[in-house]
């Protein structure tokens, strides 16, 4: 079974994990950095470590923004 692998920062999909850190992402706190691999398993809703809001993929998570983010920033996966 082929396996996706997601951007903990964008939530876009990659077919590896080498090519999914070797792109750059659009949301990297850091000017022209690359998208970070999201650890955690594929499932069927994604909840925000920060403030437990639910999103039914990673990119609608990572697209809002939390409002108890320590830098009011973007939702981000727990795992
Ligand atoms: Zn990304
Ligand atoms: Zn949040």
């Amino acid at each position: 079974m082929a396996q996706n692998y997601y951007c903990k920062l964008c939530g876009m999909k990659y077919p590896s994990i080498s090519s999914l850190t070797a792109a750059t992402c659009s949301r990297s706190p850091v000017r022209n950095g690359n998208h970070v691999l999201y650890e955690g398993a594929e499932k069927s809703s994604y909840v925000c470590k920060y403030c437990g809001m639910k999103y039914p993929s990673l990119s609608s998570l990572t697209g809002a923004t939390c409002s108890r983010h320590p830098n009011k920033g973007k939702h981000e996966p727990a795992f």
